[in-house]
């Protein structure tokens, strides 16, 4: 089986923009070098992104200060700066089909999931802020009749952003929609794997009218442009989405550079808790299923650890193995596929590794666990479940990020709680149930930034997200997100 020739068509119908973007002008990067963005769909090389490094991101930061310290977007009337950011929305919009494509083609995800999801979610998170702008005020403090107090909110000035590949454009936005909303000037650096849509929208940004030097983009390696982001002395926040590892390395950089705020999405191992009395075993199995393999996995979120109640156990995993059986991967370009590739070699190899190990360990292959569409020359793992597994097992500890359900058994309610909070990350729980009681208790007890009850991942722009432990600090979506880019002043007025 070969997938070339869909590759191969959907890339005339996409814009491929490779080089940084920065000041409003694309430029490649200063050392000349070059990094290969290939398709996991096939294995192709797609496109030669550009590799920046150190002297790149310098510029970006001086094109972001200089636009930020002018005014041109830090002090454009709230009105004003609210119809630009409607305006790029739209443009996403009249863009999403090619942007699904591009999104797809970089990663591997299925079309379905980009057009259907990902590219609106990325459009409503624009307006949402946007909105925004000219409906939040400021405060007045309770001061004497002889003063004003006043609070205001400010923004920080120059905000960078490392973020993933696993929903590059939606994880992106979630960062510069609040950060440009407030009046910050932007510097994205999106992962080298998949950069190439969020390189598109600045090209849209500016032609929505989104002042030059507001919104920059330097792709390239972490190690490189990412990490000369976090140490930069003229950046004021960095904002970042990954994983837990390298969140700890951008932690260390702000407090070795400027003491720049710092705030981290990071990884996590969710417990999808399923009692003995969950209300609808098909729908639980069902949702157990999906809150693993959509996006094979790729999903920071993912229920990864499925709790199940011994009583249950053998008739509840019997249901969830029928759908990941049901699951074949296919090419992401066929708007019929609802299973997709990894992002790359590396992460199939790191995924594979862990099924390895799993079985090692002693626990029990249910389904899956091999290479898929090899022939085809992408990068796919089949939908794979464990069981027998213990919470202290590696693949109930560490974060595979790929499409494999570590099954544990437990005795009751409190047996479940402490193995649910048995883990260094606190991202995201779930319990299904029809006793109040448990459904209550079990969303204070866990220590997660969401819980859901008889569902997963019901989520919205309008609601924060983020972990908790590990996980990460700081919120994303909803107003909170907008305490990340602004400062409170205090303003006190004597009067005379
Ligand atoms: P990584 O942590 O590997 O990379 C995230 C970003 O950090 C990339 O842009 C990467 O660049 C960059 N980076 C890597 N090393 C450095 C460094 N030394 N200094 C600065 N930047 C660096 O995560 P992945 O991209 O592999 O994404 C998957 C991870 O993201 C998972 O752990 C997942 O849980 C987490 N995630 C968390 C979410 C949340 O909201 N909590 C949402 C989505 C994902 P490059 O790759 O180009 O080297």
């Amino acid at each position: 089986m070969t997938f070339s020739n869909g590759v191969a068509a959907a890339l005339k119908k996409v814009t491929i923009r490779t080089e940084a973007f920065i000041g409003g002008e694309f430029t490649p990067a200063r050392s000349g070098e070059t990094l290969p963005c290939i398709t996991p769909i096939d294995g192709s090389e797609i496109a030669q992104l550009s590799a920046c490094d150190a002297a790149d991101v310098d510029a970006a930061v001086q094109a972001a200060r200089a636009s930020f310290e002018s005014g041109v977007w830090s002090k454009m009337p709230p009105r004003k700066r609210r119809q630009v950011m409607l305006a790029f929305a739209d443009k996403i919009e009249a863009h999403s089909d090619e942007l699904a494509l591009l999104e797809t083609l970089d990663m591997g995800k299925p079309i379905r999931n980009t057009r259907n999801a990902d590219i609106p979610l990325v459009v409503q998170t624009i307006r949402y802020y946007a909105e925004a702008i000219d409906k939040i005020y400021d405060e007045l403090g309770p001061s004497p009749h002889d003063a004003v107090s006043m609070i205001v909110r400010e923004p920080l000035g120059v905000v960078g952003a490392v973020t993933p590949w696993n929903f590059p454009l939606l994880m992106a936005s979630w960062k510069f929609a609040p950060a440009l909303a407030t009046g910050n000037s932007v510097i994205m650096k999106p992962a080298e794997q998949a950069s190439l849509t969020m390189l598109r929208a600045a090209e849209l940004a500016q032609e929505a009218g989104i002042p030059a030097g507001v919104l920059n983009v330097v792709p390239g390696d972490g190690a490189k442009a990412g990490k000369a982001l976090a140490l930069h002395m003229d950046v004021d926040a960095l904002v970042f989405t990954g994983s837990t590892a390298v969140g700890k390395l951008i932690m260390g950089y702000g407090a070795q550079s400027n003491l720049k705020r710092v705030a981290l999405e990071c990884g996590g191992k969710s417990p999808q808790i399923i009692m003995e009395d969950c209300p609808d075993f098909d729908a639980a199995a069902s949702a157990a299923a999906w809150a693993v393999f959509y996006d094979q996995g790729q999903v920071c979120t993912a229920g990864t650890r499925l709790l199940v109640q011994n009583s249950i156990k053998d008739e509840f995993l019997a249901k969830v193995a029928a759908v990941a059986k049901g699951l074949k991967p296919g090419d992401p370009l066929d708007e019929n596929t609802r299973f997709g590739a990894l992002v790359d070699e590396t992460q199939m190899n790191t995924v594979l590794g862990y099924i390895e190990k799993g079985g090692a360990e002693g626990a029990k292959l249910v389904c899956g666990g091999e290479r898929a569409l090899s022939e085809s020359g992408g990068f796919y793992v089949a939908p794979t479940i464990f069981d027998g597994v213990d919470n202290q097992m590696t693949i109930a500890q560490e974060e595979i990020f790929g499409p494999v359900i570590s099954a544990i058994g437990f005795d009751d309610f409190d047996d479940a709680m402490r193995i649910a909070n048995d883990t260094i990350y606190g991202l995201a729980a779930g319990i299904w149930t029809s006793n109040l009681n448990y459904a209550h208790k079990a969303s204070r007890t866990i220590r997660a930034g969401n819980v859901w009850v008889n569902c997963w991942d019901g989520s919205d722009i309008t609601t924060p997200f983020g972990g908790f432990k590990q996980s990460g600090f700081g919120r994303d979506r909803s107003l909170h997100a907008l305490d990340k880019y602004t400062e409170l002043k205090t303003i006190w007025m004597k009067l005379s």
